[in-house]
């Protein structure tokens, strides 16, 4: 880490609530650090009712910007003076910067989104996809499958029927798209849905740590050798859902290449500059295995 900061050290925070397991300022310091750039990452938990404060402090104080994080990606908005393109059709933030006293929202989580699912472009293409959840994730991989990877279908399947409504509506009208279903999170009936899909993506916080043996079905028959399941969660690397799936010959894939792919972009939205990817990869996972140990 750093000797010393000085008076020209640039602020950058992470808000949200609770915060005390984000990898973030791990990445975001560490990267600052390897590429000599005078900044510092710092957490601060930020509950819902102080987000207008939190944006009064980023302009008051001159943070370089911030990221957000759970729950505020959505509530994060009406705070804003302006949103980029992809964050405007999501409806979600994750990545705010301070553009001289304008505060302009984007979503970088779709950016990490793409970088997962690219290599399996062709496969998605023309095929029946499945997302499991209908929160800010989920929007932002609808977004990337609507604009990059135009599946021939999309089944959203959500504990909560009217969030998966809602979603289906907002994108209907937004990226002019009428190949959805939706249905509930209720694995017994599912089977059938996730089966016969080329994709299976989850997208909610079913099998995150600490509640690792969740997942959002343990149904065998669900999985089948010619499909991809990505995972959102990385903590941890390997979830219920991924041993599950893989055990039945699926490709699967977890959330840290979203992870890194998503801070790289902030990164480069607030300093200009370009994130060693790979070296920071090696150094997260020694420092999550490091983490896990204590
Ligand atoms: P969110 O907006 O709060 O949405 C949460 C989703 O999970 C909703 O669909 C919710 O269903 C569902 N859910 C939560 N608890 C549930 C339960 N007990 N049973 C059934 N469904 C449940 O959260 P988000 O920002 O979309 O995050 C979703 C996941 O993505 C999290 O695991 C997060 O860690 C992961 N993520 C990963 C990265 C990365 O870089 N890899 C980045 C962002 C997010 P309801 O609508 O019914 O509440």
């Amino acid at each position: 880490m750093k000797d010393s900061f000085f008076a020209n050290t640039e602020l950058i925070g992470l808000i949200g609530h609770p915060i005390k397991h984000s990898y973030s300022p791990f990445i975001q310091n560490y990267t600052m650090e390897l590429m000599k750039l005078d900044y510092i990452y710092l957490a601060f938990d930020v509950p819902s009712e102080n987000l207008k404060n939190a944006m009064n402090a980023v302009l008051a104080l001159g943070l370089k910007g911030l990221n957000v994080t759970l729950p505020h990606k959505e509530k994060i908005i009406k705070h804003l003076d302006e949103l980029s393109e992809e964050a405007s059709i999501i409806g979600a933030v994750n990545t705010i910067v301070n553009d001289h006293g304008k505060l302009v929202g984007y979503n970088t989580d779709a950016y990490g989104i793409y970088e997962t699912l690219v290599p399996f472009k062709d496969k998605i293409t023309g095929s029946k996809v499945s997302v499991i959840g209908a929160g800010g994730s989920a929007r932002a991989v609808i977004f990337n499958l609507l604009r990059h990877f135009k599946p021939e279908e999309i089944n959203i399947i959500n504990r909560t029927h009217q969030r998966a409504d809602t979603l289906v509506n907002d994108f209907s009208v937004k990226m002019r798209y009428d190949a959805f279903h939706t249905f509930e999170l209720f694995p017994p009936d599912n089977v059938g849905t996730l089966s016969t899909s080329k994709l299976i993506v989850n997208a909610t916080t079913i099998g995150m740590f600490p509640a690792v043996e969740d997942s959002i079905t343990d149904i065998d028959e669900s999985f089948n050798e010619d499909q991809i399941v990505f995972d959102l969660i990385y903590n941890p690397a390997k979830t219920k859902l991924m041993e599950t799936a893989e055990a039945q010959g699926a490709k699967v894939v977890g959330g840290m290449q979203m992870l890194i792919s998503q801070a790289a972009k902030s990164f480069e939205l607030w300093t200009g500059v370009e994130m060693p990817i790979s070296e920071i990869i090696e150094k997260l996972e020694k420092y999550i295995i490091k983490s896990s140990s204590l």
